[in-house]
């Protein structure tokens, strides 16, 4: 219960697969449930949270141009996947009494404010959870990328990857049983030894900023809280 934060202000990347729990398709109840009570335990603790929603549990980009489809017309049906997803994470924290606000880098003020960076500040400032939705508002990118980009611009102390995985693994624990986890490792090396991070744009504007990522995952209860507290959890990835 007691202890300090490491950081002040988080980027959390939640890809929509994480919503989806053991599901096929869309957002599970109870995950996204177990999400806000993850949000809030870092909130009572004052840390500021941007959090950048992925849409792979409704639709990927790559899967419509696959068929021969136009791919930008794909990516773009993949970055309204993600406003659905920002949608439902603003609607259960509201329901939970957590203050959200989704800005979407698609202009559809109908539903989420425009993303303007002076009132996603703001917002965060005030405690407020700040959701961004429609990825970077550019096809050919991932939600990863928007998670890195978002946060340089808002100035996060780190990158949260949230996965199914507890870190970064020596090889692929599935595959090979005497694979270990990294409690951390640098940019430079993970550059060197090949391993996936997050996709090689994103790696490349942390790795340029400074910008600390850790991946961990976002299942194991209280995990978020200790990755915050500065608690042995995940995988640090740094300059
Ligand atoms: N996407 C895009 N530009 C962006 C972010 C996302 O075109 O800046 C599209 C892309 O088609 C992607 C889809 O949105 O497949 C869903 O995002 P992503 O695959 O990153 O979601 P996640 O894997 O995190 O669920």
């Amino acid at each position: 219960a007691q202890g300090k934060p490491v950081y002040k202000r988080i980027l959390l990347k939640l890809s929509g697969e994480a919503l989806m729990g053991d599901d096929a398709f869309g957002i599970n109840r109870q995950v996204l449930q177990h999400m806000i009570e993850e949000i809030r335990s870092v909130l009572d603790l004052g840390v500021q949270i941007g959090i950048v929603v992925g849409g792979g549990n409704i639709f990927r980009g790559v899967a419509l141009g696959a068929t021969g489809m136009d791919r930008a017309t794909g990516d773009y049906m993949g970055m309204l996947a993600t406003v659905m997803n920002a949608m439902a994470l603003q609607d259960c924290c509201r329901n939970n009494g957590i203050e959200a606000r989704v800005q979407s880098a698609l202009h559809i003020e109908q539903v989420a404010e425009p993303y303007i960076r002076g009132k996603a500040l703001r917002h965060l400032r005030l405690g407020r959870v700040v959701i961004f939705a429609a990825g970077t508002g550019n096809p050919f990118m991932t939600t990863d990328t928007t998670a890195a980009l978002r946060g340089a611009e808002v100035g996060a102390d780190i990158v949260l990857k949230a996965t199914k995985v507890d870190g970064i693994y020596t090889a692929d624990p599935k595959k090979d049983p005497t694979a270990t986890m990294y409690d951390e490792i640098t940019f430079d090396h993970a550059l060197r030894t090949n391993l996936k991070v997050m996709d090689a744009t994103a790696f490349a504007l942390c790795r340029e900023q400074g910008l600390p990522i850790k991946v961990f995952n976002i299942n194991k209860k209280g995990a978020l809280r200790r990755v915050v507290l500065g608690e042995k959890e995940g995988t640090l990835v740094h300059s």
